[in-house]
This record gives structure tokens, C-alpha cells and sequence, in this order.
């Protein structure tokens, strides 16, 4: 009988908190940017393909752990289209879709000033900074998709009907991502939740967002990205922060 309490007392408190709770209908799909012949951003002899297929690696282990049902994108050095990433999170039915990305700069003699950890969202934006960011991502991603069209894409950008929900979703992952690589590092720059015209998170009609996880243009920076530690203060924000998420929506849904 002492037994039998044991095992009932164990799997209510495994029920209850971390490990082992039962997240198995929560589908998170996680996209690793570029891959095979698109590299990303280099610099430093550093591949964001490589960077960031380290890191959703990472992230699909953790998610697993944490008991939610998970799908990377690519798990190999491949490239895919546009249509090819998203579709996965609409076939799966994810509740979320994160694509992982480096950021660089193209002004060399800024290299060591420009770097942090930035967030994005699919919305458009007159801010100058994001539009670029946005383009230098767009343009690997819409190599290989002839018969995309850019209109279907614009209007697909304003009628987003999830622009609110990824805002949300994007803010749970900035905040704990920061905090926790504050935690280990000093002078972790908070690049923020921004608003960005991103194709990859057109096609995904689901909370989505695109994480830029530090610059691979800035030298102290991309020394921490390619270490286990920083891989996983990222990750455990990430996971930290879609947990949250999820619970707030429960919750908002219970209401
Ligand atoms: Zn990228």
C-alpha cells in the first residue's frame, strides 16, 4: 500500500510541475534558418546555418523534455523553400512556429558596436532598421519559389489574423531569453520585441515569430553564440517563454 502511495504521490507531483506534464497537444514546430547552400550570415569563419541548426537541436531536445509534441524543419544541412518550412506547421497543426536566426550587419567598421538578442513578429513597418534586417532574411528565403507572389504575400502580411498572438508570444520569448542570458553574461543588449515584414512568417497561419539570437557580425558576440552555455540560456528562455505563453492563453481561454 506505502507502495502504491509512493507512486500515486510521485505522478501528482510530476503531474504538476515541470518534467512530465502531459504538453503532448501543444505542437511546437521550430524552423532552423538557411541550410545547404545558403549559409546566412557569415563572418569570422562562422555560418548562421550551422549556428542555428546547433541550436534548434537544442531547443527540440528541451521542448521534448519539458513534454511538448515538437518538429524541426531540417535536422540536416539542407536548404528548403519558403513553402516547405511552413507547411510543416500547418500539416502538424502547431500551436506555435519559431524560426531561429542570426542577425549581422553589413558596415564592417561597426562590427564590434552592433549586437543583442531581438525578437520579431510579422507585421509591416516603417521603421528602417527592421525593413532591413527583413530584406536580408527574404532574400534566402525566397530563393528556389518562382510562383510566389508577392501580392498574395503583402495582403496575407495586413490581414494577418494572428499579428496579436505572436506579439504576445514574441514578448513571453525576448523577456525570458534576456533574463536568462543576463544571468550568465554581462552587458546582454535587450534588442527587443520589433515589428518586421518577415516571408517565412507569412505562410505559417498560427502564432509565429522569428528569433534573432545575437549578431554573428560582432566579435564578442558570435565567441558566446557558438558555446553550449549561451546555446542554452537561448533555449531555455525559448521553451521558458512558450510555456508561458501557452498558460497565459489557457487561461484567457477559461475565462
Ligand atoms: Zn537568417
Amino acid at each position: 500500500m506505502k507502495v502504491l502511495w509512493a507512486v500515486a504521490a510521485l505522478f501528482f507531483v510530476t503531474g504538476c510541475i515541470g518534467p512530465g506534464v502531459d504538453r503532448s497537444d501543444l505542437v511546437v514546430v521550430i524552423d532552423a534558418g538557411h541550410g545547404g547552400d545558403d549559409s546566412g550570415a557569415t563572418a569570422g569563419n562562422r555560418y548562421e546555418k550551422d549556428l542555428v541548426l546547433q541550436i534548434t537541436k537544442k531547443l527540440y531536445k528541451e521542448f521534448r523534455s519539458q513534454g511538448f509534441d515538437v518538429y524541426l524543419t531540417r535536422g540536416s544541412d539542407k536548404f528548403l523553400k519558403l513553402g516547405q518550412r511552413t507547411r510543416m506547421a500547418d500539416k502538424k497543426e502547431a500551436k506555435v512556429f519559431i524560426s531561429i536566426h542570426a542577425n549581422a550587419i553589413a558596415n564592417k567598421s561597426k562590427f564590434s558596436q552592433v549586437e543583442g538578442v531581438e525578437t520579431y513578429f510579422l507585421q509591416k513597418t516603417r521603421d528602417a532598421r527592421s525593413q532591413r534586417i527583413a530584406a536580408r532574411e527574404n532574400a534566402s528565403v525566397l530563393q528556389g519559389t518562382d510562383t510566389l507572389s508577392k501580392n498574395v504575400i503583402i495582403d496575407a502580411v495586413l490581414n494577418g489574423p494572428k499579428i496579436i498572438e505572436s506579439h504576445k508570444l514574441a514578448i513571453d520569448v525576448q523577456r525570458n531569453m534576456v533574463k536568462n542570458l543576463k544571468s550568465s553574461y554581462s552587458g546582454v543588449k535587450d534588442g527587443g520585441v520589433r515589428p518586421a515584414p518577415f516571408y517565412i512568417l507569412v505562410g505559417a497561419s498560427r502564432p509565429s515569430i522569428l528569433v534573432e539570437v545575437g549578431y554573428i557580425t560582432n566579435p564578442k558576440e558570435r565567441e558566446r553564440l557558438f558555446t553550449s552555455n549561451y546555446q542554452e540560456k537561448i533555449v531555455d528562455g525559448i521553451v521558458t517563454g512558450v510555456g508561458n505563453y501557452m498558460d497565459n492563453r489557457k487561461k484567457e481561454i477559461n475565462l
